[in-house]
């Protein structure tokens, strides 16, 4: 009882934090699957856009964080510009990249980069590859 009660304050502290951090409301989004469908980007995603938004509002945490699709998303504003219900979608996903760096976790290790790659990119790629956002 106790571990259903913790992990039910855990998904509602989730989800707080997460409309809190994007300002937008979770339960406006009724699945239609307008933002995926319009997203150049959802191929390349291992969690599409509107079934990003059910695992927020699932509190599936874990899975949003070690997702590829928050970084595959390229902040285009397609997904928000065709919602109906006036979900900003690129909002969340920013919010999603937010949490993960704030925990201090960069998407790859600059450290790690062969040297050789490290003298060809030019800065910029490599703060935007680390530190991404979107508004
Ligand atoms: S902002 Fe991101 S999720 Fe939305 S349509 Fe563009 S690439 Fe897809
Ligand atoms: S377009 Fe809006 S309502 Fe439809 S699935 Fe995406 S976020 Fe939800």
């Amino acid at each position: 009882m106790s571990t259903q009660m913790s992990r039910e304050a855990e998904t509602r502290a989730f989800i707080d934090k997460i409309e809190s951090l994007s300002g937008q409301n979770l339960l406006a989004c009724y699945q239609c699957g307008k933002c995926s469908a319009g997203c150049p980007m959802a191929k390349h995603m291992d969690i599409p856009p509107n079934q990003m938004i059910r695992y927020v509002q699932l509190g599936l945490k874990k899975d949003l964080l070690a997702s590829e699709s928050i970084w595959m998303c390229v902040s285009c504003l397609t997904c928000n510009s065709r919602c109906p219900k006036g979900v900003r979608i690129a909002e969340i996903i920013e919010s999603l990249r937010q949490m993960h760096l704030r925990v201090r976790n960069d998407f790859f290790d600059v450290r790690k980069l062969p040297s050789d790659v490290l003298g060809d990119l030019p800065p910029i790629a490599l703060i935007g590859g680390m530190r991404k956002f979107t508004s």
